[in-house]
């Protein structure tokens, strides 16, 4: 990654200029960094930021100059300024701080979709979150007990347990056998569903761990993909259901999109999601931001403050 002086592009057709007050990190970023997600080159990074609309291209009626606006999934926010298609961006409520609004676009969002748009979840069903004191994780946890469901995690150090605790994990496993360790907990009968942006070195042991019928939610690979899957695997741990959801197809309509955000949005402005800002970086130390992410060096979400 290289930080380049460029010349302030116009928006087009359907586009917004925007300042941007905040661009958050995301896995993602290091798959298309690293190539594991192949991207044309060059390429500006950045799926999600938040910031003050400067001008509107033709034929935008949505949004006007002076808006706050926030996206989370876009392309280009390790910027100063970015462009953003309207059909991608949300009014920030005001009031809302812009970095608080960029740092839950893209995996507030995503939580909300695991939590509402995967399996109907029930009050008193056990699920595992993995990385449960990363970006995703401590927000998918609190909306998931929010539901009702008892939530076991993983994590990688004590102090992260104590995050992943806090936002309401009932039990804080080790990686080092918490397939067993999660099956005691729910007295032999297994999980209800797991969710697992892990990917390589927790797959195996999570489908494992499942309830007859239950559901592995594969939604990442901080570790590695997870090899070819043999549909057999799924009938003889009983009946199993294995999806690879991705935020996009869950934003894609735009009514959907304005559901997540708002109300997203909303429990950040009524503090009944609380977002841990982990990490703050200028925008030239964004390679140094990778660098932590990838080294499970961070906690909580990561923001780039151009
Ligand atoms: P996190 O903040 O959760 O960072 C990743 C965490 O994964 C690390 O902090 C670490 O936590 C854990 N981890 C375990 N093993 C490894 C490993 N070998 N290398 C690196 N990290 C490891 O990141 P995000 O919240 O941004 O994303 C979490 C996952 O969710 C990613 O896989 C991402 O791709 C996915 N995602 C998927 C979306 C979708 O729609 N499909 C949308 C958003 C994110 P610990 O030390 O506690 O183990």
């Amino acid at each position: 990654m290289r930080l380049e002086e460029i010349v302030v592009p116009d928006p087009g057709t359907g586009e917004l200029l925007v300042e941007v007050a905040a661009a958050g990190v995301n896995y993602i970023d290091t798959y298309q960094r690293s190539g594991q997600y192949p991207t044309p080159l060059p390429f500006t990074l950045g799926k999600e930021a938040a910031g003050r609309v400067l001008a509107v291209g033709d034929g935008v009626t949505e949004f006007a100059e002076g808006d706050t606006v926030a996206w989370g999934h876009g392309e280009g926010a390790y910027a100063e300024h970015a462009i953003v298609r309207t059909a991608q961006a949300v009014r920030v409520p005001e009031g809302t701080d812009p970095q608080l609004a960029a740092a839950v676009m893209l995996q507030g969002m995503t939580a909300h979709y695991l939590v509402h748009s995967i399996l109907p979840l029930a009050e008193g069903d056990t699920v595992l979150v993995h990385a449960g004191a990363g970006g995703v994780g401590l927000l998918l946890t609190q909306m998931l007990t929010r539901h009702g469901v008892r939530v076991l995690t993983t994590a990688g150090s004590p102090e992260k347990a104590e995050l992943s605790r806090g936002a309401g994990a009932s039990d804080v496993l080790d990686y080092e056998g918490f397939g067993p360790a999660a099956r005691d907990l729910t007295e032999g009968r297994g999980l209800r569903a797991v969710f697992d942006g892990v990917g390589a070195t927790t797959f195996d042991e999570g489908l494992a761990a499942l309830a007859p019928r239950g559901t592995f939610v594969l939604f990442g690979a901080a570790s590695g993909p997870v090899p070819p899957v043999d549909p057999q695997d799924l009938n003889s741990g009983g009946s199993l259901v294995l999806t690879r959801p991705s935020l996009a197809h869950f934003i894609a309509d735009r009514a959907e999109l304005e559901w997540r955000a708002s109300e997203v949005l909303r429990a950040v402005a009524s503090g009944d999601l609380d977002v841990r800002i982990g990490g703050t970086y200028p925008l030239a130390d964004a390679a140094t931001a990778h660098v932590d992410l990838e080294g499970r060096a961070t906690t909580g979400k990561l923001l780039l403050l151009p």
